[in-house]
């Protein structure tokens, strides 16, 4: 399959493929190839230096025929439409494989946080939910955090919708500071889940936890965790890397010095004169690879030299389409991002519940069910990829789609 698609045109390929595999129509393949709607707002802030600087942000809503779309908003300089739009599908995947009663949104700003001050950051937060506020709400479109956004930022958020509603709206969005009705475990929860996920695939593939040698590739929100969560449970973190390099050490990296130095944006590497590149980082020999970093980092140019006999993708996108044939053929167990990164919207979806009884359970409550929702998710994508003979991302979206598109047909839209 053409490898120069962009992760938008990817995803559309993959949900006809699943779709028509289903045995639904054109019509319910043209409908959900495509979210249905898109904003596109433009926001007008004030910088500290008093200049107005005019950012452009959007909020994509994939499909709510099982419930209000929901997913996070991200700031990067490098947002587009585009991506915006494969996003919020994936997230209306990742909601179906783990049965949740939401479609898929997504949003984002183009702008670059690491270049713009606190209260810059508040008055775009503000500014964004200001010219989306009424195609979003509790029981609309929920947002949530994703990439360079936080718990903070989801505050001012929510402090701004309940504004212009005039009542106090915790469900409005997730992933909130614990004393503003965010739930226990929602800040760890995706490296939860691919930590669960990590587990699955071992047994599967018969390799015992204790001392597996895992490398992972970010030290992010979902990487950082990750690294903590593999290294308490035994197993060795040889590698890991940030947005500038790598480290590598064959016998396990100290996690904790690692966890400890690192800035607010996982930036570690620049502690170190001895790095490797990211690109080594993904070809060493291990027995876990966990891309969690960014799109298209195991692509048809480098799959062949992958040394890990399991991939699982905590990132949004890490393998192409042309790779995750590659690996296929070559026995290599993938779990699909919108499978394996889904522990987050689970933990929100949590939250949310938490919100609308005002009733909060304890942390361990929180891993419990996030546990049960995971293996859960893993046991039915593994089962069709075995039983439909389709590789695991395939199987991923089979799995992913099916409720969306009984609901739509339910529904009578199509
Ligand atoms: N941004 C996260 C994701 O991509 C979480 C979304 C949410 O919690 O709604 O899955």
């Amino acid at each position: 399959m053409a490898e120069n698609l962009n992760v938008y045109q990817a995803t559309q390929v993959i949900i006809e493929h699943a779709l028509t595999k289903l045995g639904f129509s054109s019509a319910m393949v043209e409908l959900l190839k495509e979210p249905m709607r898109v904003m596109t707002v433009r926001i007008p802030i004030r910088m500290d230096d008093d200049t107005i600087k005019v950012f452009t942000g959007y909020r994509a809503q994939h499909n709510d025929a099982v419930g209000p779309t929901k997913g996070g908003v991200r700031f990067h300089p490098n947002v587009t439409e585009d991506e915006v739009k494969a996003l919020s599908i994936w997230m209306s995947l990742k909601c179906g494989i783990v049965d949740l009663p939401y479609g898929g949104g997504k949003g984002g700003i183009i702008c670059d946080p690491r270049n713009m001050s606190f209260r810059e950051l508040e008055r775009l937060s503000r500014g964004y939910v200001r010219a989306i506020s009424q195609i979003v709400g509790p029981t609309k479109d929920i947002p949530a955090p994703d990439v360079m956004t936080n718990s903070q930022i989801m505050a001012w958020m929510m402090d701004e919708y309940s504004r212009i509603r005039e009542f106090d709206a915790p469900n409005f969005i997730t992933g909130k500071p614990i004393v503003l009705g965010g739930s226990h475990g929602r800040e760890t929860a995706t490296a939860k889940g691919v930590t669960i996920m990590i587990n699955q695939a071992l047994a599967k593939k018969g390799i015992p936890l204790q001392d597996a040698r895992v490398v992972i590739q970010g030290f992010g929100n979902a990487g950082s965790y990750l690294a903590k969560f593999m290294h308490e449970t035994g197993a060795k973190v040889i590698g890991i890397s940030d947005a500038h390099g790598a480290l590598y050490n064959k016998d396990g990296l100290d996690i904790e010095y690692l966890l400890d130095r690192r800035d607010s944006f996982g930036s570690v590497t620049n502690l170190f004169k001895d790095t490797i590149t990211n690109k080594e980082l993904l070809e060493l020999e291990c027995d876990i690879l966990v891309p969690a970093a960014i799109e298209n980092q195991i692509t048809g140019e480098n799959a062949s030299r992958i040394r890990a006999p399991i991939v699982v993708e905590a990132a949004n996108g890490p393998t192409t389409m042309e790779a995750t044939r590659i690996l296929t053929d070559r026995g290599i167990l993938i779990v699909p991002d919108v499978l394996a990164s889904a522990g987050g919207v689970v933990v929100s979806y949590f939250e949310w519940v938490q919100n609308n009884q005002g009733y909060y359970w304890t942390e361990a409550e929180v891993h419990a069910r996030l546990q049960e929702v995971m293996e859960k998710g893993f046991e039915n994508v593994y089962n069709v990829h075995i039983t439909r003979k389709v590789d695991m991302r395939l199987a991923a979206y089979m799995v992913g789609v099916r409720k969306m598109a009984d609901a739509v047909r339910f529904r009578g839209w199509v």
